[in-house]
C-alpha cells in the first residue's frame, strides 16, 4: 500500500467555513486522502515538504475547449460569433487526426501546472470520421490529467463539416464510453455543442444514452443575446425553455455559461436541478456579458466555474478565474460582500466536482477522497505577508505560483516541473503545427 505524507503546508481543505490548518499534514494512501492533521506527521514511503505552501484541493476547470488550442491569440477583440467564424473555425478545419494528440497533450500540462487536476473537455471537431475523439481520451489519459471529456455535436446545423448524423452521434458516443467507462481518471459525457444546431430528436437521444450509461452532458446556454435569438428563431422558446421542453434538464446535464437569462429561466434550471457553470474570464474577452451568479445561488442552482477554451480565456488559470468571478460581480452590483473568496473557491473545486457527479470524492481535502493534492508556493513577495491564507489563494496567487500536484495520489508536476510530458517538446510541435496549419488557411 503506497503512502505519500505532506507535511508543514497551511492546508485549505475546501471544506464549508473550516478555517485553515496551519503547519498541518496529509496523508495519502494508494491515491486517496487517508487522514488530515495537525501536529507530527504519520510516516510514509514518501515524504513530501510542503514548508511555504498553501495544500489546496486540486481545481476542477469545469469548461474547456483544449480542441482549440491551436488558435490561442488568435481574432481577439471581436465578439463570440465573429471570433469563431472568422478565426477559429479555419484553423479547426486543417487540423490532422495527430494534431488531437498535440493539443490535448499541450493543454493538459497548461492545466496541471495551473493546478487544474480535472478539466471538462468540450471536445468538438470536423474530423470525427478519423476517430480524432479517441485519439483525444488517449492523450489527455496519457498526460496523468483527471478529465471528462464531452463529445460535442450537432445534427442540423452548424459550421460546414461540423454536422454530424443523428444516428453517427449515437454510434460514435457509445463507442467512446465503451472504450472509457465511468471508471477511471478518463470519462465521457456527451452533448449538443451548440443548441440551436439541434434536433429535438437528437436531444433526446443524448439524454437517453446518458440516463443508460451515467453518463454526464454538458450544453452551451444563453451565452449571449444572439445564442438566444438563435434558439428563439428556431423553436418559439428560450434557451432554457426549449432545453426543458425536450427533456435535457437535470442534475446529469451541465449548463455552461448561462449569461442571459429570464427570472423563470433560472427558476426551470433550479427546479430541474442541472448545475451552472461560469466562465467569467471568457465572458470578459468576448464581451459576452456578466452571468447573474448571486440570483442563481439564491435559487438554490449548484455552481462551478470554467476558464472556457485556451482561445478564449486565453489561458487556463483558475487562480486567475477565480479573482474575475469574485471582482466582476462586485464591480457590477458595488457589493463587496456580493461573491467572496470562500465561495469562488468553492466553485472552482467542490463545485465543478460536484457538476461532473464525483461531488462525494473530489473537490475537497477530506478522508475517503481522491488524493488530487496542489501546493502553491506562498512564499513569494506578491504573497507577503500571509494574514489570510484563503484571500492570498484567491485574490494575490497566480497560475504560477503553484509548485507540487498529485492526480490520484502520482506527483505529475514537482518544482514546478511536468513530470508525465515532455513540455518544451509540445511546446515546439504545437507552436510548429498552428503556423502551418495557419498559413494553409
Ligand atoms: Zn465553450
Amino acid at each position: 500500500m503506497a503512502t505519500t505524507v505532506l507535511r508543514g503546508g497551511t492546508i485549505l481543505t475546501g471544506e464549508a467555513g473550516r478555517p485553515p490548518i496551519e503547519a498541518g499534514w496529509l496523508l495519502v494512501e494508494d491515491g486517496l486522502i487517508a487522514a488530515v492533521g495537525e501536529g507530527d506527521p504519520p510516516g510514509a514511503d514518501e515524504v513530501i515538504d510542503a514548508s511555504g505552501m498553501l495544500v489546496i484541493p486540486g481545481f476542477v476547470n469545469a469548461h474547456t475547449h483544449l480542441c482549440m488550442i491551436y488558435g490561442r491569440s488568435l481574432g481577439t477583440d471581436r465578439d463570440l460569433l465573429h471570433w469563431l467564424g472568422e478565426a477559429q473555425i479555419p484553423v479547426m478545419r486543417g487540423l490532422e487526426p495527430s494534431d488531437y494528440a498535440l493539443s490535448m497533450t499541450l493543454g493538459a500540462v497548461e492545466n496541471l501546472k495551473a493546478g487544474n487536476t480535472t478539466v471538462c473537455e468540450v471536445f468538438f471537431s470536423p474530423h470525427y470520421d478519423a476517430e480524432v475523439d479517441q485519439v483525444a481520451a488517449q492523450a489527455l489519459d496519457d498526460s496523468g490529467i483527471r478529465s471528462v471529456l464531452f463529445r460535442c455535436t450537432n445534427d442540423e446545423s452548424f459550421f460546414d463539416g461540423f454536422v454530424e448524423d443523428r444516428g453517427d452521434i449515437v454510434r460514435r458516443v457509445s463507442e467512446l464510453h465503451d472504450r472509457w467507462p465511468n471508471d477511471g481518471r478518463t470519462r465521457i459525457g456527451g452533448g449538443p455543442l451548440i443548441p440551436w444546431g439541434s434536433s429535438e430528436g437528437s436531444f433526446r437521444d443524448l439524454v437517453e444514452l446518458s440516463a443508460d450509461r451515467g453518463m454526464p452532458l454538458h450544453l452551451h446556454t444563453a451565452e449571449t443575446p444572439e445564442y438566444n435569438d438563435l434558439v428563439r428563431e428556431r423553436t418559439g422558446r428560450s434557451n432554457v425553455e426549449m432545453l426543458a421542453d425536450v427533456g435535457s434538464l437535470g442534475p446529469a446535464v451541465m449548463l455552461n455559461h448561462c449569461v442571459h437569462l429570464s427570472e423563470r429561466d433560472i427558476a426551470l434550471i433550479a427546479e430541474a436541478g442541472s448545475p451552472v457553470i461560469h466562465d467569467p474570464t471568457s465572458n470578459m474577452l468576448l464581451a459576452s456579458g456578466v452571468a447573474p451568479v448571486p440570483a442563481l445561488r439564491a435559487a438554490g442552482v449548484p455552481l462551478g466555474l470554467g476558464c472556457d477554451g485556451p482561445a478564449c480565456n486565453n489561458g487556463q488559470d483558475m487562480i486567475e478565474n477565480m479573482k474575475y468571478a469574485a471582482l466582476l460581480q462586485k464591480a457590477v452590483s458595488r457589493r463587496a460582500d456580493v461573491v467572496v473568496a470562500e465561495e469562488v473557491f468553492r466553485m472552482a473545486t467542490h463545485g465543478g466536482a460536484t457538476a461532473i457527479g464525483l461531488g462525494d470524492r473530489l473537490g475537497m481535502l477530506a478522508p475517503g477522497f481522491l488524493a488530487d493534492v496542489v501546493l502553491v508556493d506562498a512564499r513569494g513577495p506578491h504573497m507577503t505577508p500571509l494574514h489570510d491564507p484563503l484571500a492570498a489563494l484567491v485574490y494575490s496567487a497566480r497560475g504560477s505560483d503553484v509548485d507540487t500536484v498529485l492526480v490520484g495520489g502520482s506527483v505529475v508536476v514537482r518544482g514546478g516541473v511536468a513530470q508525465t510530458v515532455d513540455e518544451q517538446q509540445v511546446v515546439r510541435d504545437v507552436a510548429r503545427r498552428a503556423a502551418a496549419v495557419r498559413a494553409a488557411c
